[in-house]
């Protein structure tokens, strides 16, 4: 086994790959872009070293400064994560021209695979299933165009450098052909700057189906199925394992059909071979093909992980190092069923806009594993992929875990940022996944229901209002104030609330009154139990209930001073507490005078005369808590 290895990568499959190591008592070395300088798989690493800025290519895809870091702080062996240079057959020759391991398949194998249409024509000579299609060298728009027709349509035409769905497009009819060609070759050159394709039949009721191998150079075995149906624009959204519906005989023949693949290229390492299943009439053992094989770990490997009791991390780096297979095929087998799901920072009712933000609370459902490089207080920066999380459940049955699933996103908090929680805790709960009928375009067809913006209940709005007057944790005895006073709140049009005793307090919002009670299991609502938590910080408050984040924005304290300027009271403008007070009664002060400082959420706010006039009252003295509102100092006309 290895002293020492380097992570070339960041986020979740940094921290993941140095869990591992560190469990194996592998010292590791991060590497980090400027805007990672505090990330988490930075702090969780025995050493790091700044390899640049903050784009990819100035950082986490330069090769040569990555070996340069390995070769410096000792380390034998590189981890790739996925992404990145995970991929990069270059790569991989620099790696092992330093004398270091790359820990992953051999650069020969990637090429092998780096292209669709040379994988699919080495696996056809394997014996592996592929999908019927046009995968020539002529890339003549008439060639293309009569490749088509004799497919038959609907086809799909496919950057034969592709990823992420990147230079993809159907086509339904020969008269749309000629366009969707155009934007597809378009797509590919930027993207990859290579612009051919190939032309595939389009299976219909498709499923992704995708089976985990392990290598050892010489021999292969297979980890299972992964079911990755449930996607958006071909970017999976919910994985899981084993797949539903599957067969004993459809798994033998694509698990062989998996490992032959890899055998045919000497594949060491993990990797994945991703197939398309006609699911129209079930699982059947001659619907499937073959359809790309990733020579890397992927992002979904925790399910196989949970159904079989593998590390694959560990795994990685045993046959890196050298051993055998740590485990021959007979003695795998499958365990439960689990499920991932990939939060990430996005505007959902935008049309899954990339979000960014920073945590300002990020508590994750208990008994749930959470694969993250994120804590609270960290940034989602729009240098990279805006993953918060994978939330992986594990149960006795699909219906168990399934169920797992959507409890745990339906309590895991993010504020901070908005997320896509709600959308994926709409999918774990839909009926027909449910039932497993999976297919690929179910996002697709339901798209509306599933990304609609989640209403508001109004008893998360008369909760923000009791969360932004700082009195969630009830009337603090400190108050004493709860004497029956209805006061104005500025968080919605025409809210007040009422204290009526440390413990209730009645909330209005716009003429429609809010019984609220603190009980030791939290607040109820006209008497029903909210299971309801909070977060409060500078700028807006966030409601986490019935399976939602219901985030309201607080207004800016100064630009309600501002409007009250003509007043002569100096009001507290959030619940905080009284820091210092400069000024005593009878004192003459000029506009824009210091008056006090205010200290709440950590921050520290100053108050300042807003005309020139003479202190007439100070009603707040220094170290005193004060709700938002509360008068703290009078001024008068100076005669
Ligand atoms: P990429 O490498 O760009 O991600 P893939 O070839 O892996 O592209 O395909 C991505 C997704 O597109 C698949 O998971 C599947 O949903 C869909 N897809 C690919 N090929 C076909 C096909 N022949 N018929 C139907 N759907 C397909």
């Amino acid at each position: 086994m290895f002293d020492k290895i380097l992570i070339a990568n960041r986020g979740e499959i940094a921290c993941r790959v140095i869990e591992t190591a560190k469990r194996l008592g592998v010292a590791t070395v991060a590497v980090y872009s400027e805007a990672d300088a505090q990330a988490r798989h930075v702090a969780l690493a025995d050493e790091a070293v700044a390899i640049g800025g903050p784009a990819p290519k100035d950082s986490y895809l330069r090769g040569a400064a990555i070996i340069a870091a390995a070769l410096e702080s000792g380390a034998q062996a590189i981890h790739p994560g996925y992404g990145f240079l995970s991929e990069n057959p270059d790569f991989v020759e620099a790696v092992e021209a330093a004398g270091l391991t790359f820990i992953g398949p051999s650069a020969r194998a990637i090429w092998a695979m780096g292209l669709k249409d040379a994988a699919k024509a080495l696996m056809e000579e394997a014996g592996v299933p592929v999908v019927p299609g046009y995968r020539g060298a002529d890339q003549d728009p008439a060639r293309l165009e009569a490749a088509a027709g004799e497919i038959g349509y609907p086809v799909l035409i496919k950057a034969v450098a592709g990823g992420g769905g990147k230079g993809m497009r159907l086509v339904e009819r020969p008269e749309a052909f000629a366009d969707h060609l155009a934007s597809a070759q378009a797509e590919a050159e930027s993207a990859f700057g290579n612009s051919a394709v190939l032309i595939e039949k389009f299976i219909s009721n498709p499923r992704h189906i995708e089976m985990q191998v392990f290598g050892d150079g010489t021999t292969a075995v297979h980890l299972f199925e992964r079911d990755c149906s449930l996607q958006r624009r071909h970017q999976k959204v919910i994985e899981e394992a084993p797949a539903p519906g599957m067969t004993p005989q459809m798994r033998a023949a694509m698990g062989q059909a998996a490992t032959r693949a890899a055998q045919a290229i000497g594949y060491a390492g993990a990797g994945t071979v991703e197939f398309i299943v006609d699911g129209t009439d079930g699982l059947r053992p001659d619907r499937f093909w073959f359809m790309e094989m990733n020579t890397r770990l992927q992002v979904e490997h925790p399910v196989t992980e949970a159904i079989t009791g593998v590390d694959l991390v560990e795994w990685q780096l045993r046959v890196a190092a050298g051993e055998g297979l740590p485990l021959a095929q007979d003695q795998l087998a499958i365990s439960g069923h689990a499920f991932e799901a990939r939060l990430y920072a996005e505007d959902v009712p935008a049309g899954f806009l990339p979000a960014t933000g920073t945590l300002s609370h990020l508590v994750f459902a208990p008994g749930c594993r959470a694969d993250t490089g994120v804590r609270t207080g960290d940034v989602i920066s729009p240098f990279y992929d805006p993953m918060i999380a994978k939330i992986i459940t594990h149960g006795p049955s699909r219906a168990v875990a399934l169920g797992q699933l959507a409890r745990a996103l339906e309590t895991t908090q993010v504020a901070g940022t908005v997320t896509n929680l709600a959308f994926l805790a709409r999918l774990a709960r839909h009926p027909g996944f449910a039932r497993g009928q999976v297919d690929t375009g179910l996002i697709g067809r339901e798209i509306e229901a599933l990304s609609a913006p989640l209403a508001t209940p109004p008893a998360a709005q008369a909760l923000a209002v009791i969360a932004a007057s700082g009195l969630w944790e009830g009337a603090a005895d400190g108050f004493a104030l709860w004497t029956p006073l209805r006061r104005p709140v500025d968080l919605f049009d025409q809210a007040a609330l009422t204290v009526r005793g440390p413990d209730e307090i009645t909330v209005e919002i716009a003429g429609q009154r809010y019984d609220c009670v603190r009980h030791p299991d939290g607040w109820r609502v006209e008497g029903a139990k909210t299971g309801a938590a909070m977060h409060l910080a500078p700028g807006h408050v966030t409601i986490f209930m019935g399976g939602g984040a219901h985030s309201f924005e607080i207004p800016d304290p100064f630009a309600r001073g501002a409007a009250a300027e003509s007043s002569d009271l100096t009001l507290a403008p959030m619940p905080g507490l009284v820091r210092q007070v400069f000024v005593r009664e009878g004192q003459s002060v000029r506009a824009g005078d210091r008056l006090a400082i205010m200290e709440a959420m950590k921050m520290e706010h100053t108050l300042c005369a807003t005309r020139d006039g003479v202190i007439a009252e100070v009603l707040a003295r220094e170290g005193a808590q004060v709700e938002a509102g509360a008068a703290l100092i009078r001024l008068e006309e100076d005669t």
